[in-house]
């Protein structure tokens, strides 16, 4: 078992860095072995730069995929993801830019299409979120973006994804425990994840007879970088004790989220379409 991060008072801006992660994430445990689970597979990775995007790259990796990952900016970040792939003897290709607009997401699929040769894996994972406290106060275009980053991009992704996946495919969406707890500060962000795990839901009715399975995610508190750039911007201090009041006392580390991804991906979940999975320390949130 992961062991308890000593998180302290710290902020950062958005998009946030990884590599100013303090104490630093881990992103796959020491000795995890890969079993060919994803050999061939090509897997396109939204925020595969840092965080759980980063983890899911890397273990997708070591299971035999090949990866392109898309990041807002962080080319510092997504550099290092690359290495890491790399470093397990995989491709990745690294694409740029912003999952709001319809055409990039568009893009995204046509850029692992042609780089990468084909695509089976499509994994949501890119989001952003941001405290806002009084619903009165938070302007609309901000809402209109939260949806157009967290949600529409899933949507625009998943069009596009579905025209090439087949039989054994997947699709998987990184969605939050804040879905079913619905933290007050959070309620824009809160909203985008409660419709993932719907559309998760009923896309995986749509397309399940194509053999294509669709899930998603729902983590705890896990230490990333969205966390110091989003909470930590808003007040230093509600990094300190980061993740404790979960059951387990600690918040999750990336590389406790990247295998449930591995397992959502591989045929180990073949009987497995239209749920939602709770990596989060033991909260039980039902559904
Ligand atoms: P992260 O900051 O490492 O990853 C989020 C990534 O999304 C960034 O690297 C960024 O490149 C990308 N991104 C943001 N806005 C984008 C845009 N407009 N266009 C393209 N890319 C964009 O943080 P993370 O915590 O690993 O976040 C990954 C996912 O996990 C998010 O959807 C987040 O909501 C979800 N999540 C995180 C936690 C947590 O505690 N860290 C908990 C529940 C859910
Ligand atoms: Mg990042």
């Amino acid at each position: 078992m992961a062991s308890k991060l000593d998180i302290h008072a710290q902020s950062q801006t958005l998009p946030g860095s990884e590599a100013a992660m303090d104490p630093p994430a881990e992103m796959i445990r020491a000795g995890y072995k890969g079993a060919d689970k994803l050999a061939g597979k090509v897997a396109l990775i939204t925020g595969g730069d840092s965080g759980i995007g980063r983890s899911v790259a890397i273990h997708f990796a070591r299971e035999g995929a090949d990866v392109a990952v898309v990041y807002l900016s962080e080319a510092e970040d997504a550099a290092e993801t690359k290495r890491l792939v790399e470093a397990e003897g995989r491709r990745c290709h690294l694409i740029e830019g912003d999952l709001s607009d319809a055409g990039f997401c568009r893009s995204c699929v046509d850029e692992t299409l042609d780089t990468l040769g084909g695509l089976n894996v499509l994994v949501n994972n890119a989001g952003t979120q941001w405290v806002s406290e009084d619903l009165a106060e938070l302007p609309d275009e901000q809402w209109r973006r939260m949806f157009d980053v967290n949600m529409h991009s899933q949507f625009y992704l998943a069009k596009a994804a579905l025209a090439h996946l087949g039989e054994g495919d997947s699709i998987i969406n990184n969605a939050s425990i804040n879905a079913y707890i619905g933290p007050d500060f959070l309620v824009d962000y809160s909203a985008t994840k409660g419709a993932i795990v719907s559309f998760t839901r009923s896309l995986s009715n749509q397309v399940v007879g194509r053999g294509i399975r669709v899930n998603a995610v729902a983590p705890g508190p896990v230490w990333t970088p969205l966390q110091p750039a989003t909470l930590g911007a808003h007040d230093p201090q509600w990094l300190e004790g980061f993740g404790e009041q979960t059951p387990m006392g600690r918040a999750g580390q990336p590389s406790e989220l990247g295998p449930v991804f591995v397992f959502l991906a591989s045929q180990d979940a073949s009987f497995i379409s239209g749920q939602t999975i709770h990596p989060n320390g033991g909260t039980v949130v039902n559904g």
